[in-house]
């Protein structure tokens, strides 16, 4: 259900706006509903179509809630610096898919925040207007969805806007994972632990239990014929689901990151990788190394075993014939910082690392800049891997 086959609908400042198949599942009910109750609303003054397009305008206006919603979470995570790949609608409301998630318990409150105030802003707006256009009782009265009342269309519409965006804003902020309450509780529970790992766990546990518990009311209402109506309780039951899920894999991440992040560079590396001395002549590093080994690069160490460069095959080879004998491997190496991590740097900080995806592996050094091995992207994968069997 996830990602396959969503259509995008446009981009706002390079963020991608699409939509999942279900999401039309969505609007076509909102469609459904709304126009047989502008229908019953309007009666016989309405017109054949009138229902029908005001069912259209309250779905654009739930589509514009839901995106809004979303937006919100999106300034404020660009604001601090964490990328928005896309806002994906879909059955279940909207996701803002962020590119990493939150470095501290502020931030990630902030972001999680961000959607609901922008919800309660959409509810306060349709409030204030609603009650100063039609006045308190109507306004009540439509928001109620009474058909009786004297209320016209567009006051109707507002309303139920209002509403709509109320329930929203509940439902967003119980606490549970992945929801916004649950990022909120998770946030609050990172700052009073300090430890983030400890603190998704307890949050994908209170998400679980909520999932648990939406499952349980769904089929409960399903069976009595709730006020929620059959749909409903269906969709109450499989957003019970997803929630539970959701909150499962959270919490296989954490363990699958707390295993990972216990184990340091230094645990996996190539401890005796074949090193070039910055002091021998690039014509030497030609014959004994590159025609020898074939690799397209070296760690370039000095006397000391410190750590120099990386000296690539490209380079040596740019080097005219007639100076590379006069010429030293260390005038031509490549001394990007980017190149090499700290042996004792935890496995979990490579996850992300450009260099390695680049040059398909790391220098590791020690505290005093001694090359101590070399890190490969094959050997991180394994450790993942096993970290994830639990091997
Ligand atoms: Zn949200």
């Amino acid at each position: 259900m996830f990602g396959g086959g969503s259509i995008t609908l446009f981009h706002i400042r390079g963020i991608r706006i699409a939509v999942d198949w279900s999401w039309f599942l969505i609007l076509f009910l909102v469609i459904f509903w709304m126009s047989n109750f502008y229908d019953e609303l309007l009666g016989s003054s309405g017109g054949s179509t009138e229902p029908f397009l005001l069912g259209v305008a309250s779905a654009a206006g739930f589509f514009g809630s839901i995106l809004l919603h979303e937006l919100g979470h999106a300034v404020v995570a660009l604001r601090n610096g964490i990328g928005i790949r896309s806002i994906q609608l879909w059955i279940f409301g909207g996701m803002a898919r962020m590119d990493r998630e939150a470095d501290s318990p502020g931030v990630e409150a902030r972001v999680a925040l961000a959607g609901p105030a922008v919800t309660f802003l959409i509810f306060a707006a349709c409030t204030i207007g609603g009650v100063l256009a039609g006045g308190w009782h109507d306004f009540r009265e439509s928001a109620l969805v009474e058909t009786s009342s004297g209320s016209t269309a567009i006051l109707a519409m507002v309303a139920w806007l209002g509403s709509i965006n109320l329930l929203l804003l509940v439902f967003n902020l119980l606490p549970a994972f992945p929801m916004d309450g649950g990022r909120v509780a998770r946030a609050i529970a990172w700052k009073w632990t300090g430890d983030r790992n400890s603190a998704t766990k307890f949050a994908a546990d209170l998400g679980r239990a909520f999932g648990y518990l939406f499952i349980v009311a769904g089929i409960y209402m399903l069976l009595t014929n709730s006020i929620l109506g059959t749909v409903g309780a269906i969709w109450l039951a499989l957003i019970g689901m997803v929630i539970s899920g959701a909150a499962r894999g959270a919490a296989m991440q954490t363990k699958m990151t707390g295993r990972i992040h216990d184990i340091s560079v230094a645990d996996v590396m190539d401890r005796e990788p074949v090193t070039i001395p910055g002091e021998i002549s690039i014509e030497q590093a030609l014959d004994e190394y590159f025609l020898r080994y074939r690799w397209p690069w070296f760690p370039v160490v000095d006397a000391a075993h410190r750590f120099l460069g990386l000296l690539n095959r490209d380079a040596a080879d740019e080097v005219p014939e007639v100076s590379r004998a006069g010429s030293t491997v260390s005038e031509i190496v490549d001394a990007d910082h980017g190149l090499f991590v700290r042996d004792d740097a935890p496995l979990d900080s490579l996850l992300s690392n450009q260099n390695l995806r680049r040059l398909g592996a790391l220098m590791a050094v020690d505290a005093d800049g001694r090359l101590s091995g070399v890190i490969t992207v094959e050997q991180v994968g394994r450790a993942l891997r096993d970290a994830q069997t639990g091997a």
